[in-house]
């Protein structure tokens, strides 16, 4: 196979009305803006997205820099190249340190142009045999009565998983009122990172729960306090926003900071390296799922071709994408079924750009040729 060479890429700046506004500890989001990679080569496109946010609210990447450093670096440097796989690409982006969500745009285009040029789907390429995938839904902040109602009406549309964002002073009340309401469902929690060692006895208190996990209770960069936390937690930590390489992840797991991972390919710098954290987690015994940054389509459908793999043992954030949009920027509808999401099927990540949507709602747009 000729290494396929990129001739042009397209770099967008895309606005999306959220449904309903989400809110988690650190904040509330009412639009969903993300920048969105186009990449050329051989008569095909490739597509990618990133998860970065506006601020630094979630990790320390923005849009700002993530747009910056594809616009000054990456993509000078990649149009006019050509790669025989994704790992020869890898090799382009290695060298700059962090800024994985860039990377992962990047690298994510190039699998979608990849896989589309051997006209395979994504799934196969990535190792993954799947035909649907299960899915949980995750609930921003809402009043204790709100949550619950929101809670039961997502079990019942057969929701896998049902995951409550909390923060402190709104945990222990809402958690036991949607577990009172919801006796055998499957539920986690997600912090955002809001909680520090001295709310140990509060974490502790959400032992008696049965919850699946609870996800990134401590801080964002900080692994080594989750592991003296789970030391004290009979519930499983779900490690989010601290794994963002596999040397992350081997830590985390050597040191018991973590007994799930939350693989967001967005976040780690793409799928190679989600596949090595998916790797390291299966040797550890560890389950792993893959979750959401309230993606628009493209980012969603590489997400579920992701979750095809086999240690993506617990349900996904990758709900529908009504769920959080009135309108998609793919013409394909990305709609969960009873609690699973199929593949979407074809070469590639499966789903074509609605370009007429796009353009209505794209904000900024460069182009880059070599
Ligand atoms: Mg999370």
């Amino acid at each position: 196979m000729a290494p396929i060479r990129i001739d042009r890429a397209e770099l967008r700046l895309v606005r999306l009305p959220l449904l309903a506004p989400f809110t988690i500890s650190t904040g509330t989001m009412v639009d969903k803006t993300f920048p969105l990679l186009i990449l050329y080569g051989d008569g095909i496109e490739g597509y990618g997205e990133a998860v970065c946010d506006p601020l630094p609210d979630y990790l320390d990447e923005t849009i700002a820099g993530t747009m910056a450093l594809l616009r000054d670096v990456l993509l000078p440097q990649m149009v006019g190249a050509s790669f025989e796989s994704p790992m020869a690409l890898e090799k382009l982006l290695l060298p700059w340190r962090g800024h994985q969500m860039a990377k992962a745009a990047a690298e994510m285009a190039f699998w979608d142009l990849w896989a589309k040029s051997l006209r395979l789907p994504l799934k196969t390429l990535l190792g993954g045999t799947a035909d649907s995938v299960a899915v949980g839904v995750s609930l921003g902040i809402r009043t204790i009565e709100e949550t619950v109602e929101r809670a039961c009406k997502h079990h019942a549309l057969g929701y896998r998983r049902i995951k409550l964002k909390i923060m402190p002073g709104h945990d222990l009340a809402l958690v036991e009122a949607v577990r009172k309401a919801l006796p055998d469902a499957s539920l986690s929690v997600d912090a955002n990172s809001a909680y520090s060692l001295a709310d140990t006895a509060t974490l502790q208190a959400l032992d008696g729960s049965n919850l699946e996990y609870i996800e990134q209770p401590l801080a964002w960069d900080d692994i080594h306090d989750h592991s003296t936390l789970q030391a004290r937690l009979s519930t499983p930590i779900c490690l989010d926003e601290c794994i963002r390489t596999v040397a992350d992840a081997r830590k985390a797991l050597q040191h018991g900071a973590a007994r799930v991972i939350n693989i967001k390919a967005g976040r780690v710098g793409g799928h190679l390296e989600s596949r090595r954290i998916h790797d390291i987690a299966a040797a550890w015994g560890a389950p792993v799922w893959c979750g959401g940054m309230l993606e628009a389509g493209i980012g969603r459908a590489h997400n579920i071709h992701l979750s095809t793999l086999s240690n993506f043992r617990k349900p996904g954030d990758t709900a529908s994408s009504s769920f959080y949009f009135a309108r998609d920027i793919v013409n394909e509808p990305l709609e969960a079924t009873n609690g699973l999401m199929p593949v979407p099927e074809g070469p590639g990540i499966g789903v074509t750009l609605d370009w007429k949507f796009l353009d209505q709602v794209t904000v900024g747009k460069e182009t880059f040729a070599a």
